[in-house]
């Protein structure tokens, strides 16, 4: 009888089940037909290919562009027992004969190669008699030229695909698609009316921060006091900073190395090494790092300069928490970072532009990109929508996630300052930019603004406010449409759709301003970090798991990644069948591994006398976690649901009613007490309205009452915290 997906997950990939989209990519790949798949990076698009290719007869050739991935990649498929190989210039000329000469007698499954190989003879031979089922395009948008990241080399993928006696099915996989792009993937690897998955782009689990400190090194030493033992990325816009960056943390007692392409290939490969088998903490380097590198516990990402787009952004930032831990994703900017961006894209070097039209066009899309990249760093909302609208989703106003949605706002009039930028930008004629307005609306005697006669103008001198917080307002002036920069080389103000409203009509403009004098402060990722494991038994496993990895010189998150070694504490399984049930372990694990955790997992419960109140409560935590539902509850049944765990879990000392859930609430500024007919009333606040909790009137005992509503953000918060909640 032939396996389903869902047993070739479990099998040889410890999963019990799918995440959102694989199925159905999964099941249309194994019906014969072409897919493409756009997924954010960690949303688990290999499994997406790689299970097919367990299924269906014959092998799976896939196309990746980066070779530490593919080497990666492939020690993850060797160690749950899937036969797999990749063939790229990191190989001898002989060890690829030994890979083509077993591959030829149907040693592999899966067949990873760089795109450049694809045409030379020896493997075209090979491809000729071997029964291709599959071909897999991973980073599909390399095809594209409007992709960031255009690769002439995957020209030769559909050359390839034409030359081998039977065409394969065609699989295309990519984190970031424009349509326009979709399109170009679609048409260029000739896929063949494919079934296409776009999922959602948001990564729940990473927290967003911008900041614009005075002193960026402080910044990212007082960002890291929190992290310690943590792996990390701090991303640098040019060599010369990663030195420094680099050289400062070492010398202040740092576990740091560097990357960058200044660096022989050797060093490059070593400290990405080190960096990978947790030999050091934190990588210093530029956006030449990190293609491909499948490093599951990265908990940080820091940008220590603002990237040229939200695309590339998005991608580096999304290289933290891929094992779906709670990471956090840093943007430290400053206005120079804009200067710089720009001063690269006007003077961009070793581009080759067919002709100048071109030329321009391409700029202009890059100006327009960065614009949008610094006003990422001006919003005062929330970030992950911003960035989830950019990639044409409709997410809620709030994510509760980032430092915009857990930042203390007030809402400040500025529709002077608005009234006087505006009829500058109009008596400027709309010609200048930026800089120049700031100059005649504090009265600069700057050549060029005398030179223009712009000192004649009424407007001129007549903002006493800094040009630091002039550029602030403007910022938040063209977010919301009451200005248009334009995206030319030297870019120009003008007046948006909306400024009209406020030069005739006189609608009056506010902006949200942080309460604390200083914008950016603590961050504070608590809300998600509330893995209630018991620290003990984690760390044996930890040291356990470094053992193996070092005696197979593997990376340790190849041997078990971090959320399976959590599983186990929560689950503390002490038979094979049990262990079996923690997520990623899979049968090949189970009989390779299985023996050494299970008796670190006994030992540890006979020594501290069977289960812990912690890998109780985790256990219930866990348990009630799954169950929380799209329809509105009252907090009633949210309490109910809450002891029922409990007891289940051994014990009903911590007893929780809906009003103790409710005083929480109050504390922690969700709902507010109110004074109605009389009676004092909890309702909710706009943060508890953001999370989805709402006031319904009804009629209890002929009496009006008011009763909260939770939806499922809600109810998910009070569980999360349920144990916060019951103690008090
Ligand atoms: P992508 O290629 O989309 O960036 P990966 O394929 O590297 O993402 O997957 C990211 C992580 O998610 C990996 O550690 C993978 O094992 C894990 N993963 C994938 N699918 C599942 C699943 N169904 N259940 C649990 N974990 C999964």
């Amino acid at each position: 009888m032939r396996v389903t997906a869902q047993e070739t997950l479990k099998k040889y990939f410890g999963y019990d089940c799918f995440r959102s989209g694989q199925e159905m990519l999964i099941d249309s790949i194994t019906a014969g037909k072409d897919v493409l798949g756009v997924m954010p990076t960690g949303a688990g698009k290999s499994i997406c290919f790689q299970i097919p290719a367990l299924m269906l007869d014959g092998i799976t050739i896939i196309v990746s562009p980066l070779i530490s991935l593919m080497k990666d990649q492939v020690n993850a498929l060797t160690q749950s027992g899937v036969p797999a190989a990749f063939l790229n210039s990191s190989l001898s000329g002989w060890q690829i004969d030994k890979v083509l000469q077993r591959a030829k007698n149907k040693a592999y499954k899966l067949i990873y190669i760089a795109p450049e190989r694809l045409l030379v003879n020896d493997f075209l031979q090979f491809a000729q008699f071997a029964e291709i089922s599959m071909l897999a395009i991973d980073e599909a948008h390399c095809i594209s030229q409007w992709g960031q990241d255009f690769r002439p080399s995957y020209s030769k993928i559909p050359e390839f695909a034409a030359k081998l006696p039977k065409r394969p099915i065609i699989a295309a996989f990519t984190a970031t698609a424009t349509p326009k792009v979709r399109e170009d993937i679609t048409d260029l690897l000739g896929l063949n009316n494919p079934v296409v998955l776009v999922t959602g782009f948001n990564r729940e689990n990473l927290y967003f921060a911008v900041q614009e400190p005075g002193n960026k090194y402080t910044a990212l030493i007082e960002f890291l006091r929190g992290k310690h033992n943590r792996s990390g990325i701090v991303y640098c816009a040019t060599r010369k900073a990663v030195e420094e960056v680099c050289a400062k943390l070492k010398s202040d007692g740092y576990s740091v190395s560097r990357y960058h392409a200044g660096l022989s290939d050797d060093e490059r490969r070593d400290n990405q090494d080190d960096f990978i088998y947790d030999r050091i903490k934190i990588m210093v380097a530029t956006n030449a790092f990190g293609m491909g590198i499948d490093k599951s516990n990265v908990s940080f990402v820091v940008h220590y300069n603002m990237p040229k787009d939200i695309e590339s952004y998005y991608q580096e930032a999304g290289r933290a928490g891929r094992d779906g831990e709670p990471a956090d994703c840093v943007l430290l900017y400053s206005n120079r970072d804009v200067q710089t961006n720009s001063w690269l894209i006007e003077n961009t070097q070793g581009t080759e532009y067919p002709d100048i039209e071109t030329e321009e066009m391409l700029k202009e899309r890059s100006r327009k990109r960065l614009l949008k990249m610094n006003l990422y760093c001006s919003t005062k909302d929330c970030l992950r929508g911003y960035i989830l609208k950019y990639f044409g989703e409709n997410p809620p106003s709030s994510c509760r996630n980032c430092c915009n949605c857990g930042m203390n706002y007030e809402t400040i009039e500025i529709t002077t300052d608005a009234q006087k930028i505006l009829s500058c930008v109009y008596r400027m004629r709309e010609m200048y930019g930026v800089k120049m307005v700031i100059d005649v609306l504090r009265g600069s005697s700057n050549e060029k603004v005398l030179r223009f006669g712009l000192n004649k103008l009424s407007t001129y001198g007549i903002s006493e406010k800094s040009a630091k917080y002039l550029n602030e307002i403007i910022n938040q002036l063209i977010l919301k449409d009451y200005l248009i920069k334009t995206t030319d080389q030297f870019p120009i103000l003008k007046l948006g759709q909306n400024a009209i409203k406020v030069l005739k009509e006189r609608e009056s403009v506010q902006i949200k301003f942080p309460k604390d004098e200083q914008r950016f402060v603590a961050i504070d990722n608590k809300q998600l970090t509330t893995r209630q494991v018991n620290r003990e038994l984690l760390t044996a496993l930890r040291a356990h798991r470094t053992e193996i990895a070092k005696a197979q010189k593997l990376p340790a998150y190849i041997i078990f990644a971090d959320t399976a070694l959590f599983d186990m504490c929560v689950k503390t399984p002490t038979t094979k069948e049990e262990f079996l049930k923690v997520s990623g372990v899979g049968q090949i694990k189970l009989e390779r591994y299985g023996e050494g955790f299970l008796k670190i997992i006994t030992d540890f419960l006979s020594s501290n006398k069977i289960e812990t109140t912690s890998s109780i409560e985790a256990n219930a935590l866990s348990e009630r976690l799954t169950e929380t539902t799209e329809e509105f509850v009252t907090v009633s049944t949210i309490a109910d649901k809450i002891n029922c765990a409990f007891m289940v879990n051994g014990g009903d000392n911590n007893r929780i009613s809906g009003q103790v859930i409710n005083d929480w609430l109050v504390a922690k500024g969700y709902l507010t007490i109110t004074h109605h007919n009389g009676k004092n009333f909890k309702i909710p606040t706009d943060l508890g309205a953001s999370i989805g909790i709402f006031s319904e009137d009804r009629v209890i005992r002929g009496e009006k009452v008011k009763v909260n509503m939770f939806g499922k953000a809600a109810q998910e918060l009070i569980l999360i915290n349920s144990i916060e909640i019951a103690r008090g």
